[in-house]
């Protein structure tokens, strides 16, 4: 089943057209991977899927229903950014489970919600610590509680390892491909990481430009890039 359904995006700001006719469907439970050079369109692409930004012309589906004008609270979407955004003088609990309390669910539904999620991310020894207390590997585990425990029918991660260093990187990307399969849900991850993309992707997208270049699984485009612009982003020899 068709989960996302872009069609023909566009989105200007004034006379700088950022994204230029993007067409994309992405199944349920897919893990989709944007890549492409800096200033191509991602982050845009990915904020009009949340509704954080109006697209200019074309329109977004989610599950069967048109939701191109729809309040991003109601898209049930979460994303994860590279820049962790924990609320500093709330514990790691509070952080979690804030977007439920938004949501009037009693109490103890969301303690209980807080810690099913950070036992899946194996932070329960740290509920009570505040951000400042914690390392970037674990603040990055806290900003994805956030989205999981809202239990959306999309993920969006713009780069969200990237101020994390190698190692950390190696551990939190093989977080997120167990997370992928234990929860079955949708993902779309921007990454400039060629390993991330190569080994997370069920299919890749690369983006030129504000338009895709080159849709396939990974082995696809390592093995037949359309073109040099392609193989340069995945590593193939050109
Ligand atoms: P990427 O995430 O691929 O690096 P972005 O989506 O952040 O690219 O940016 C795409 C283009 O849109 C860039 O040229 C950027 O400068 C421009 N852009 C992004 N946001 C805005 C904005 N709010 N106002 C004007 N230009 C923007
Ligand atoms: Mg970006």
């Amino acid at each position: 089943m068709t989960q996302l359904a872009l069609r023909s995006i566009r989105k200007s700001y004034g006379a700088l057209e950022v994204i230029r006719g993007v067409d994309l469907d992405v199944a349920e439970g897919e893990f989709v991977v944007f890549v492409g050079p800096s200033g191509c369109g991602k982050s845009t692409m990915l904020r009009m899927i949340a509704g954080l930004e109006d697209v200019t012309d074309g329109t977004i589906g989610i599950a069967g229903q048109d939701v191109t004008t729809t309040a991003p609270a109601k898209r049930e979407i979460a994303m994860v950014f590279q820049s962790y955004a924990l609320f500093p003088h709330m514990t790691v609990a509070e952080n979690i489970g804030f977007g439920l309390k938004l949501s009037g669910l009693a109490k103890e539904e969301i303690s209980r919600r807080v810690d099913e999620v950070a036992n899946t991310l194996q932070i329960s020894p740290l509920l009570e610590r505040v951000p400042r207390e914690l390392s970037g590997g674990q603040r990055q585990r806290v900003a994805i509680g956030r989205a999981i425990i809202r239990q959306p029918k999309i993920f969006l991660f713009d780069e969200p390892l990237s101020n994390l260093d190698a190692a950390l990187r190696v551990q939190m990307r093989l977080e997120i491909a167990r997370l992928h399969a234990r929860l079955g849900a949708t993902m779309i991850y921007v990454t400039h990481d060629q390993t991330e993309a190569m080994t997370l992707a069920d299919r890749i997208i690369v983006f030129n430009k504000g338009k895709i270049e080159q849709v396939g699984a990974p082995m696809e485009l390592y093995e037949r890039p359309a073109n040099t612009f392609v193989a340069g982003f995945i590593g193939a020899p050109s």
